[in-house]
């Protein structure tokens, strides 16, 4: 609010600064008005001098041929005399005869002058002092020098051929009528010779506001008013005329007066046409600053100053042409001015950058075309002073606005520093100053280099801060998903793409849910439920699990991404409105799901197979200790007793290695080894239960086979697990043999019986724990069905694998597939 009041002021203050300097310049500083005025005339350039109105001149030439200036007036009668001859329309003899010469002369040159009758003659101002001196420089006074009455009244008009230069010294205008201080008026000397000849009568004239009428033409004039240096008075520059200059010095046709006199020019050249005698030389003085001074395109012309006769053969050919040019008056520069200003301040407040300076471009481009067009075309005097002036002044708005741009930045980089603090230590905001933002300042915006150093300090501690960020999401053992409303997602941290087994890119962009489905078993309802929840607000959690490359099982806990948005400072925004996605927290929780499967294995076995063997002792040993049993029988209950209570031995110590090598609190104990002499041991430990059974028991090893890396003690165990199996599912009278041979990088050991075989509906479970064939559990073999279980495991873990081949006539065999070389994988564990 404060801002935009202070902003208000200032481009108000702008605005005011603007249309003071117009006025300024419009009324104060006219030289820069001429100064534009000479622009125009240079780009306008010269244009061609009419053909009917000529110069007779009396230029250098001509004084050497007739002698110094002044000549007698014999010369100049005969000269007029030529003319006559030649019969042109007007003659204006620009030479004031205000003193009598010789009388004889006077007298020629007065008959001269009534033969012609169309003889116009000038009368020049002059300063006199009327009272004594003593009146001083004040008393001055003007009067008309005129020329001597047998001349005036032999010529057709007399007419004051006074111009006067303006401020810049340069001649612009003719004051088509001037008065002397005694009020004796005349008309300009060039409005006479256009009078006569265009033969208009001499009361055929009237004097308008702003424009005069006279004959047919109707010439715009203004009414110049300026103060003089005598107190109280105002010289009026009366009936002031605009000359439209044709072009600079010479631009009319000349003829040197000596070859009038001489008879070297035709008459022809002066028939009908306007003809001017006037000083050209330039030793005689009468020349004049002219506007295309400096700037006629002829070399020989530059720098030339103009002759007054020509200037007078300018001003009757802009009253002819119609040419004269029209000021515009103040109001209508003010108007202009301020169109001005408003298109420029609307530009600066509308448009940025290049948009910004190429219609600045535009606007000083057309008021310069548009100011050439009015002079050249409709010979209009722009205001363009005023309107330059109004396009330069507004030009501090454009720096009016930079400032508010660098103010408004100081106030973003506050505030980032602000929104930062929460982060960083209070030391450290504190330490170097630049970030503190100072509220008492005044309203004016820091220094680029202080910009330069708050960004570049900003950059580096966010950059820091995102680095630290990074790195925690990075060190996490939790994956971390996020997705936006949309549900695609739009992050992942490293443990996340490690547990899909993908990369950033494959996961940036694919919807969440869908991937999720995909890649894990997981409940497709429950997932999209939570992921709307989670979108809610409502967080909620959900397992699943990932079969690639083993199963592990995750959770997942959804909750709501809002942006930080403080309510405080918007409190519009409700919760909802400051949501921008869902994060998915994915934490590993295999262990915790093997630790509760392990806890109903357990379960299982007290419930069961524990129970079975303990009743069974049980109900034996009640028996013998409650009821008389005869020594026989007590025996064969004992017995049972005893074997009961050994299955039970069994089925604890098979059920604990198991569990300890599962859980991985068993590691693999690596050691080279021989396999022949493990397959021997093995033989050797089972050949009296073999025997025991009536079974042959043999082993064919292949001497290849002899290196192993393996735990000895583990791999024992399974191939006895496989050799008592055998053993124990087989008929009597038969065979089992054990073999281990090199199949490429793999050692395979294979146990082949003759025994019951296994059926075709038993293949799927019999490496499942405490799985027996229903056919064993009834024929009172031993077991738990936990030795298969065991022996995958065992295999496994050494990065195998065990698998048989089995026919209920012919018996089984099984192989166990080893690596020479254990993988690092199978040797770390789980
Ligand atoms: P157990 O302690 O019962 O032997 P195992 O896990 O070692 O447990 O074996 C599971 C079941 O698979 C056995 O109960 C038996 O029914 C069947 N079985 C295992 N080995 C053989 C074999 N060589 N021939 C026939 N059946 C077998």
């Amino acid at each position: 609010m404060i801002r935009n009041k202070s902003q208000a002021i200032r481009t108000a203050l702008i605005f005011f600064f603007s249309i003071t300097s117009v006025v300024i310049v419009t009324w104060f500083a006219p030289s820069l008005s001429a100064a534009s005025l000479n622009m125009l005339f240079r780009l306008r350039g010269a244009s061609n001098a009419p053909a009917d109105i000529v110069i007779v001149a009396i230029d250098d030439h001509s004084l050497q041929r007739v002698g110094q200036w002044p000549w007698p007036r014999s010369v100049m009668a005969s000269a007029l005399d030529k003319l006559t001859q030649a019969q042109p329309r007007a003659v204006g003899l620009d030479v004031v005869y205000a003193e009598p010469s010789t009388p004889e002369d006077d007298r020629r040159l007065a008959a001269a002058i009534a033969r012609n009758g169309r003889v116009i003659l000038p009368a020049q101002l002059y300063e006199t002092v009327p009272g004594a001196v003593a009146t001083g420089a004040t008393g001055l006074t003007t009067a008309w020098l005129r020329p001597l009455p047998e001349f005036a009244n032999a010529a057709k008009a007399v007419g004051h051929a006074h111009v006067s230069p303006e401020v810049d010294g340069m001649v612009r205008g003719i004051q088509l009528s001037k008065a002397d201080d005694r009020a004796d008026r005349l008309w300009a000397f060039s409005l006479e010779v256009v009078r006569v000849a265009e033969n208009i009568a001499a009361d055929d004239v009237e004097e308008g506001a702003g424009l005069l009428r006279f004959g047919a033409y109707r010439i715009p004039v203004r009414d110049e008013a300026t103060s003089s240096t005598i107190p109280g008075v105002t010289i009026v520059r009366q009936n002031e005329m605009m000359i439209n200059f044709v072009g600079p010095a010479g631009s009319f046709r000349r003829y040197s007066i000596a070859d009038l006199i001489e008879g070297r020019v035709a008459p022809s050249a002066f028939a009908g046409k306007i003809a001017l005698i006037g000083a050209v030389a330039e030793s005689m003085g009468d020349t004049r600053v002219a506007p295309f001074m400096h700037y006629s395109a002829g070399q020989s012309q530059g720098g030339q100053e103009m002759p007054g006769v020509e200037i007078h053969a300018n001003i009757i050919n802009t009253i002819r042409g119609r040419l004269s040019f029209r000021a515009l008056p103040d109001w209508m520069a003010f108007v202009a001015a301020l169109a001005v200003i408003l298109l420029s301040a609307l530009t600066i407040r509308w448009f940025d950058g290049w948009r910004q300076i190429a219609l600045l471009g535009l606007i000083l481009l057309s008021i310069i075309i548009g100011s050439f067009f009015a002079f050249s075309h409709y010979l209009i005097v722009p205001p363009l002073p005023a309107m330059l002036t109004g396009f330069a002044a507004v030009i501090p708005l454009l720096l009016n606005r930079s400032l508010t741009a660098s103010r408004e930045l100081d106030l973003k980089l506050a505030a980032l520093v602000s929104s930062q603090k929460g982060f960083l230590s209070a030391a450290e905001v504190g330490q170097d100053g630049i970030l503190s933002h100072d509220q008492s300042r005044l309203d004016l915006p820091r220094s680029l280099a202080w910009k330069l150093r708050a960004v570049d300090d900003l950059t580096t501690r966010l950059l820091a801060r995102m680095g630290f960020i990074n790195r925690i999401l990075s060190s996490m053992d939790e994956g971390v998903l996020v997705a936006d409303l949309e549900g695609r997602i739009v992050f992942a941290n490293r443990e996340a793409m490690r547990l899909f087994g993908c990369e950033q890119t494959e996961l940036i962009g694919t919807s969440f849910a869908d991937f999720l489905i995909k890649r894990g078993a997981i409940d497709q309802l429950k997932l999209r439920e939570a992921v709307k929840d989670a979108a809610d607000g409502r967080s909620s959690q959900l397992e699943c699990s990932i079969t690639r490359p083993e199963p592990r099982y995750y959770s997942l806990l959804l909750s709501a991404l809002d942006a930080n948005v403080d309510a405080a400072i918007d409190p519009e925004l409700t919760a909802a409105g400051r949501r921008v996605g869902v994060v998915a927290l994915i934490s590993d929780i295999t262990k915790r799901v093997e630790l509760d499967r392990m806890k109903t294995e357990t379960l299982q076995l007290v419930s069961h197979e524990l129970r079975t063997p303990l009743t069974s002792i049980r109900g034996l040993t009640d028996v013998l200790i409650k009821f008389p049993v005869a020594s026989d029988e007590a025996h064969e209950m004992l017995g049972t007793i005893r074997s009961e209570a050994a299955r039970l031995g069994e089925m604890i110590n098979r059920y604990l290695d198991l569990t300890r090598l599962e859980s991985g609190a068993q590691p693999l104990r690596l050691t080279q080894m021989n396999c022949q002499q493990l397959i021997a041991g093995c033989v050797r430990s089972l050949s009296s239960f073999a025997a025991e059974r009536r079974i042959t028991l043999s082993s064919q090893v292949s001497p290849a086979t002899l290196a192993l890396r393996a735990d000895a003690q583990l791999l024992t165990q399974a191939v006895n697990n496989l050799l008592g199996n055998a053993i124990k599912y087989s008929p009597p009278e038969t065979e089992v043999v054990v073999a281990a041979e090199l199949n490429h990088a793999n050692v395979m050991i294979s146990v082949r019986d003759q025994g019951f075989g296994i059926p075709e509906e038993a293949r799927e479970r019999i490496f499942e724990k405490f799985y027996r064939l229903e056919r064993d559990t009834t024929s009172g073999v031993v077991g738990a069905g936990l030795g298969l279980p065991l022996v995958k495991e065992i295999v496994e873990r050494h990065g195998g694998r065990i698998m048989f081949e089995s026919e209920p006539t012919t018996g089984s065999t099984f192989t166990i597939h080893l690596p020479l070389q254990p993988q690092a994988l199978s040797v770390a564990g789980r």
